[in-house]
């Protein structure tokens, strides 16, 4: 597979980039999403609080500190239509 086809996309139960080992989702993730679902927000942020309830729980179980507030701005706060 070459480089520029691999996408990025989250490594569980660690929630890091597979590519670029940055927090899921990471930048170019975020780009790549917002184009995905440009013709419909709503269907993103739903898609995106099913990831951050399992993100939540296996981070939780993994260091037993999944802060809430940082999932939701990590998930969610950046795909919310301005
Ligand atoms: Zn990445």
């Amino acid at each position: 597979m070459s480089r520029a086809s691999r996408p990025h996309l989250p490594m569980r139960p660690l929630w890091r980039c597979r590519r670029c080992g940055a927090e899921w989702p990471c930048q170019p993730a975020r780009l790549a999403l917002l184009v995905e679902y440009r013709a419909d927000r709503t269907a993103l942020l739903i898609y995106l609080s099913t990831l951050m309830a399992e993100a939540g729980e296996q981070l939780s179980q993994l260091n037993g500190h999944a802060a809430p507030e940082r999932l939701t701005e990590r998930f969610l706060s950046w795909a919310r239509a301005r």
